[in-house]
């Protein structure tokens, strides 16, 4: 017997048949003696619907209302999984996340989780009922609703599994595992078994979408063992005993911490992030305080930067290269062409039709070479690199849009990731 939180996404629930499964595989698991605590998102494609309603009457909608909005689509499949749980007489009861008291800061619409009221919960598990709470969101200490930001119910299975002190949090979606890359765009990639903290916090933060980025942060830091898996495929009961595996093998993916037995790839996966832009200011007078001066606007501005290059000034000038978010393009091109009258540059340009491509891997950090592997393998696709960074475990390359696919599956190649290791 194990107390499981487990997360269900927005196809795990997008229809009532979805749900009336969803319901059918908590009742195995019940039948199976685990105390559950399930969170879901909202219905497939319905916090896209109430983001485009709030848009159709103000582009820039006052976060607070926009998180009343939002949190709506959650309110509604914890009452049908709940109805559908209690009609095959297993016991449920709902609760939103101000209920359960999720209590976060006062950051509209990507608010933090600081504390759970775990009482509550701990009352109704004693009574052997499950508990549905409603994914991304919580409230503040004003009483106002928050969200978590997109892709929040991750975060608030992890939180609510470490508040608990749950024996794994299992976060079920529409693939059955974190793979090397995105199997829609390679459907080679490989499912991994095992992944570490640190690298799917790297490809969760260079655009895998499969978890949350502060999700695998909470796991991280609370050890909160996190698995990946199916809500298509029959439940596999990994109880208290993480390493268990369907008689299949079809236990999706743990997130955990490097041992010995994990395979030793060199690189463990590609991520690829389609929201990118970039912008250059070229002909800066070069002089202390440059940097600052061009990112501290665009900072007060609210647009977060991501990548940043400064060329080395041969003639006093200098070019200043960096990416934001497309949505924030516009907004950042208007402020750095203020800025470049202010400094007296040359000229801004700028290109919204951009991606990045990473490789990422703890596997990195012992072995030289993998750079050149990977301007390599893009060379010979005639793929040319506009930007590149480095960290410990992870190589980023910005390439022109119209390449991502090729430069995916090339990488994926190179790499050798479809074949186990
Ligand atoms: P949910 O609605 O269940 O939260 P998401 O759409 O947020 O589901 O996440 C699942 C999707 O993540 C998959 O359908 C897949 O296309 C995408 N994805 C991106 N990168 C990966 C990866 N490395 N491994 C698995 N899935 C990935
Ligand atoms: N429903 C929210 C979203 O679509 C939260 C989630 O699904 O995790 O982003
Ligand atoms: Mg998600």
């Amino acid at each position: 017997m194990a107390l499981i939180v487990q997360k269900f996404g927005g196809t795990s629930v997008g229809t009532v048949d979805r749900i009336e499964n969803v319901a059918d595989r908590i009742g195995k698991f019940r039948e199976h003696g685990d105390d559950i605590v399930v969170v879901v998102s909202a219905m497939s494609g319905e916090t896209n619907r109430l983001v485009e309603l709030a848009h159709s009457i103000d582009e820039k909608p006052e976060a607070r209302e926009y998180d009343v909005l939002l949190s709506t689509g959650e309110q509604v499949t914890i009452a049908l999984l709940s109805m559908a749980l209690n009609k095959r007489g297993i016991s449920a009861r709902s609760y939103t996340g101000t209920q359960v008291h999720i209590l976060t800061d006062s950051t509209h619409n990507k608010a933090r989780i600081l504390s759970i009221e775990e009482k509550k919960m701990r009352t109704d598990l004693d009574k052997g009922r499950v508990i549905v709470v409603a994914g991304f969101q919580g409230v503040d200490e004003h009483g106002n609703i928050t969200t978590l930001g997109r892709g929040g119910s991750d975060t608030t299975a992890v939180a609510l599994a470490a508040a608990l002190k749950a024996d794994e949090c299992q976060i079920y979606t529409d693939v059955d595992g974190v793979y090397t890359t995105d199997p829609r765009v390679v459907p080679e990639a490989r499912r991994l078994e095992k992944i570490t903290f640190e690298e799917m916090l790297e490809m969760a933060s260079l655009g895998s979408k499969v978890l949350q980025i502060r999700a695998v942060e909470f796991a991280g830091k609370y050890n909160v063992p996190l698995r990946v898996l199916s809500s298509f495929d029959e439940p596999a009961f990994a109880s208290a005993d993480t390493s268990d595996k369907n008689a299949d093998g079809s236990n999706g993916t743990l997130i955990t911490y490097e041992d010995d037995e994990m395979e030793q790839a060199l690189i463990s996966g590609i991520a690829f992030n389609r929201d990118e832009a970039k912008l250059t200011i070229l002909g800066v007078p070069d002089r202390p305080g440059v940097a600052y001066s061009i990112l501290g606007p665009i900072g007060d501005s609210n647009v977060e930067i991501d990548m940043i290059i400064q060329n080395i000034s041969a003639d006093g000038t200098t070019d200043f290269t960096f990416t934001v978010h497309r949505n924030d393009y516009v907004e950042a091109k208007e402020v750095l062409s203020k800025v470049s009258d202010e400094l007296g540059a040359r000229e801004v340009v700028g290109d919204d039709k951009i991606v990045k491509i990473s490789i990422v891997g703890v596997g990195m950090r012992s072995h030289a070479g993998i750079a050149s592997k990977m301007f390599k393998a893009l060379a010979e696709e005639g793929i040319n690199i506009i930007m590149i960074s480095t960290s410990e475990i992870k190589i980023s390359v910005v390439v022109d849009e119209k390449y991502l696919e090729l430069g995916v599956r090339t990488l994926h190649s190179a790499f050798g990731l479809e074949q186990k290791v």
